[in-house]
C-alpha cells in the first residue's frame, strides 16, 4: 500500500481567502481506492517553506501530492522547487509549451503571451499530465531525493490549484498509478436526522467496540452536519475474500444494531446528501414537490436546485417574505396573519396547502419563522421556525409517515391541536410542527438549520416513499 502525503500551497489557502477543497477532495478518493494517506500540509508560496514541507512529508510516504503553484507568475514556483529537491536542471519542454498553445487556441487565442512560456519551464526527465481544462500542465517526477536526507525512491506529482483543472486530471493521471493492486474497499452510510452525536455514540458505542475487535482496522465515522449526522464505517482489505469475509461481519448483526439503535432517525442509507436521497426518491416514486418559503428565503429551494435532474420531481419553490404575499401567492387568510401570526403553525399549514393546491403538487412543505436578530416576541422568540406538509394522500400512503413525524413532534396534539391531520380537501393530509433552534442563535445558523429541518423532513417523507416501492 502506498503511503501518500498531500501537499497544498498558495497564500490565498494559508491565509483563508481560499477554502482548500483541493486537500479533502484528494484525500477522500485515495482513502476509497485503500491508499494510505499520511499527513496533509497547507505552505504559502514560499521556497523555503515548500522545501521543508516536502522533507517532512517524503519522511515516511512514497509519494507526495503537491497542488499550486503551476501558473506563469513569479509567486508560482512549482517546477523550480521540485527541480532543486530531486537535483534536475529545469529545461523548457516542447510537450507542455505544445499543450499550453492548444489550451489557448481551445479558448479561441492564438496568441499565448510571452510569459506563458514559465509554464513550460519543468525538471528534465518528468512525465506530464495533461490538463484538459487550462493552460498549466501538470508534472510527475520519480527519483533518489537530492538532499542525502531521506532516501529511497520518491515520486511527487505537482498539479494546478484550481480545483475543476485538478479534480478531472487527478482522477485521470494520478489516482489510477496509486490504486493498490488486488485491495478490496467497502463502506456502510447511514444519514441518521434529530440525534446528536453523543447521543449516537452511547447507542452504538457497545456495537462499535465489538466490530473493531472483530475487524481491527475498520474504520468508524461521525460526520456531523447542521441537524444530521452522516454515520457509517469504512474497511480497506487486502484481497476479496477478506473483504467478503469482513463484509459479511459488517453486515451481519453490527448493521442490525446500527438500524435498531437508530431506528427512526435513519433517513438514508447511502453517501446521497438529504437533499439528493430526497429527489432521488421523489423522482423514483413519480411524486412532485413543491415548497413555500418565508425565512429561509429560498435556500431550500436552492438545496434542491443543486442537484441534477432534480426538475423530475421538483416543481418549484416560492419565497413569501411579506405578508401580503403570503395572502397573494399562497392564500395564506388575512385572518390567520392578523389572529395567529405570520410564524404560527397555522400560518405554515396554509402556506402548505395553498401551495399545494394551486400548483397540484403532490408533497408541499413550507417553513416561516423568526431568524432574527430582531422580531423576535414572548410568544414566538428568535429561533422559532414552524414548518407545514401538506401531502396528497392518493400518491402517498401517509400513515406510517404520519407516525414516524409523531416521534419528531410533528402533529403531536399537545403541541399542535388545531393543526394534527386536519384535511383541507379530499385526500390531502396537513401536519403542522414548530421547533424552537434557540434564541441566542446567529440569523445565519438559525436559517441553515432550519433548512436542514426541512430536507430531514422531506427525506423521511422520501423514505417512507421508497419503502412502498421496495
Ligand atoms: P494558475 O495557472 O491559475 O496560476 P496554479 O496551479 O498556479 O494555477 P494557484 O495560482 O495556486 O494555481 O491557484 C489558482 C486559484 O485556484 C486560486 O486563486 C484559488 O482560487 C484556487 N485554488 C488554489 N488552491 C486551492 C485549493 N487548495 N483549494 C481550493 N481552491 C484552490
Amino acid at each position: 500500500v502506498k503511503r501518500v502525503g498531500l501537499l497544498i500551497t498558495g497564500n490565498e489557502v494559508l491565509f483563508g481567502k481560499t477554502r482548500d477543497t483541493n486537500g479533502p477532495h484528494m484525500a477522500a478518493a485515495l482513502r476509497k481506492v485503500g491508499c494510505e494517506v499520511r499527513r496533509s500540509l497547507v505552505c504559502g508560496d514560499d521556497v523555503e517553506e515548500i522545501l521543508r514541507a516536502l522533507d517532512y512529508l517524503f519522511e515516511n510516504c512514497d509519494v507526495v501530492l503537491m497542488t499550486g503553484g503551476l501558473g506563469p507568475t513569479s509567486d508560482d514556483l512549482t517546477a523550480e522547487i521540485i527541480a532543486r529537491r530531486f537535483r534536475l536542471p529545469l529545461a523548457f519542454n516542447d510537450e507542455a509549451w505544445a499543450a499550453c498553445v492548444d489550451a489557448f487556441a481551445r479558448m479561441g487565442r492564438s496568441a499565448v503571451p510571452e510569459t506563458n512560456r514559465k509554464q513550460a519551464n519543468l525538471p528534465v526527465g518528468c512525465r506530464l499530465l495533461p490538463n484538459p481544462n487550462g493552460t498549466a500542465v501538470g508534472f510527475s517526477v520519480s527519483g533518489e531525493l537530492g538532499d542525502g536526507q531521506v532516501s529511497g525512491q520518491k515520486t511527487v506529482y505537482c498539479l494546478p490549484g484550481v480545483p475543476f483543472e485538478m479534480e478531472p486530471m487527478f482522477a485521470a493521471s494520478v489516482l489510477p498509478n496509486l490504486t493498490p493492486s488486488g485491495a478490496v474497499t467497502f463502506q456502510r452510510t447511514w444519514q441518521v436526522f434529530g440525534l446528536g452525536e453523543s447521543a449516537m455514540q452511547e447507542r452504538v458505542g457497545e456495537l462499535e467496540r465489538t466490530l473493531q475487535n472483530d475487524l481491527p482496522g475498520i474504520v468508524v465515522s461521525y460526520q456531523a452536519h447542521a441537524g444530521y449526522v452522516t454515520y457509517g464505517c469504512f474497511f480497506s482489505a487486502p484481497h476479496s475474500a477478506a473483504a467478503v469475509a469482513a463484509e459479511t461481519l459488517v453486515d451481519g448483526a453490527y448493521a442490525q444494531g446500527v438500524e435498531k439503535a437508530f431506528g427512526r432517525h435513519i433517513v438514508g442509507r447511502s453517501e446521497l446528501s438529504l437533499a439528493a436521497s430526497t429527489i432521488s426518491a421523489f423522482t423514483e416514486a413519480g411524486v412532485t414537490l413543491a415548497v413555500a418559503e418565508s425565512c429561509t428565503g429560498g435556500a431550500l429551494s436552492k438545496e434542491l436546485t443543486a442537484i441534477p435532474r432534480s426538475s423530475l420531481c421538483y416543481l418549484g419553490g416560492i419565497t413569501t417574505y411579506a405578508n401580503s404575499w403570503k395572502e397573494q401567492f399562497l392564500g395564506v387568510s388575512a385572518e390567520t396573519l392578523q389572529n395567529r401570526g405570520a410564524v404560527s403553525e397555522a400560518t405554515a399549514a396554509e402556506m402548505a396547502s395553498g401551495l399545494l393546491l394551486r400548483v397540484n403538487a403532490d408533497v408541499v412543505l413550507s417553513i416561516t419563522g423568526v431568524a432574527g436578530p430582531g422580531g423576535g416576541s414572548d410568544r414566538t422568540p428568535v429561533g422559532t421556525v414552524c414548518f407545514g406538509l401538506a401531502v396528497r394522500s392518493a400518491r402517498v400512503d401517509v400513515q406510517g409517515l404520519v407516525s414516524r413525524l409523531e416521534g419528531f413532534k410533528w402533529g403531536a396534539p399537545q403541541e399542535a391541536p388545531e393543526a394534527v391531520g386536519v384535511c383541507v380537501s379530499e385526500g390531502v393530509t396537513l401536519l403542522t410542527t414548530t421547533v424552537r433552534f434557540g434564541s441566542r442563535l446567529r440569523r445565519d445558523v438559525i436559517q441553515m438549520r432550519a433548512c436542514v429541518q426541512a430536507l430531514g423532513t422531506l427525506a423521511m417523507v422520501a423514505e417512507s416513499l421508497s419503502m412502498e416501492q421496495r
